[in-house]
């Protein structure tokens, strides 16, 4: 029933995205946004991504979703600030025998939004790698060569190899909200989450740490120089009306520091 909700959702202005904020740490400044998807059923009300991305890999409907996704955040960011990127979520389907479509889509879609590349982030996790390995380092490596970021979403649940590092064009690990969620009650993910922050700086990647939800999770985070964090504390995924908002209220602050002579 819902696979064939879903193939009309598209054309029903029923999916739609909202915009999570990255905060960096230092500066206290929202960097930009990810966009994650959601679908706002007649009947059902409304179904997580967890449950529906499914449905769309089986289906194959995560290719126009994908492309509606990329299409849909970069015509976002296009209006937004010059300092803030936007990141969008790739599924291991989108990649399945189409590496050449999925870097046309963006190439077009940056183009028809007037958005610089280097404005996009795109998130993978691992289970991207593990099929054709040697063609997704290819295709990464074409997104990355045309100024495009990439994350490794949800760093550390996967088989977290450590080849990954190594042989990938990644600019981000995104520390998973597991570890983040437990550090200040487990020692030993504390210590997980401070090595994986200590192990990006020195492959000079950057990391953002997820699903922060405390003063005390961003103050541990700061002490151990995590340079950027995303979670419910700085903000909840929201429609791209408030997104001008939210802005805006950062804004004082940074404008009465400019303002001082
Ligand atoms: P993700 O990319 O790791 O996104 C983070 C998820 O954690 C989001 O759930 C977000 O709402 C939630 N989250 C953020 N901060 C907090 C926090 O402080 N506490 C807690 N408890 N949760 C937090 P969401 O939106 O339900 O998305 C779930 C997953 O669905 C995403 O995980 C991503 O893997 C996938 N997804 C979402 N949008 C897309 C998309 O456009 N394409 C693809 N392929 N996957 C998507
Ligand atoms: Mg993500
Ligand atoms: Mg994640």
């Amino acid at each position: 029933m819902l696979e064939q909700d879903l193939a009309s959702a598209l054309a029903n202005d029923q999916i739609s995205l909202v915009y999570q904020p990255f905060l960096e740490v230092d500066s206290n400044r929202i960097q930009g946004f990810e966009a994650l998807l959601r679908w706002q059923h007649p009947i059902h009300g409304s179904i997580p991504p967890a449950e529906f991305i499914a449905i769309a890999e089986e289906t194959g409907l995560i290719h126009p979703i994908g492309e509606w996704v990329i299409r849909e955040a970069c015509q976002a960011a296009a209006r937004w600030p010059e300092h803030l990127r936007v990141s969008v979520n790739l599924s291991v389907a989108q990649f399945r025998n189409r590496t050449i479509t999925i870097v046309n889509t963006i190439v077009r879609a940056l183009a028809d939004a007037g958005l610089s590349p280097t404005r996009l982030e795109v998130e993978i996790t691992e289970s991207i790698l593990i099929s054709k390995f040697d063609a997704t380092i290819a295709l990464l490596e074409s997104l990355s060569a045309l100024g495009i970021t990439i994350a490794l979403d949800d760093f550390g649940i996967g088989y977290s190899s450590l080849t990954y590092l190594r042989k990938l064009p990644l600019h981000r690990l995104k520390i998973d909200q597991s570890f983040v969620r437990d550090m200040l009650i487990d020692a030993d993910c504390a210590a997980i989450v401070k090595s994986v922050v200590g192990l990006a700086r020195e492959l000079r990647i950057a990391v953002i740490a997820e699903g922060v939800e405390t003063i005390q999770q961003l103050d541990y985070l700061r002490q151990i120089n995590c340079s950027e964090v995303q979670g419910y504390l700085v903000g909840k995924p929201i429609p791209i009306e408030q997104v001008a908002g939210l802005l805006e209220k950062q804004l004082p602050d940074n404008i009465a520091m400019r303002r001082q002579p």
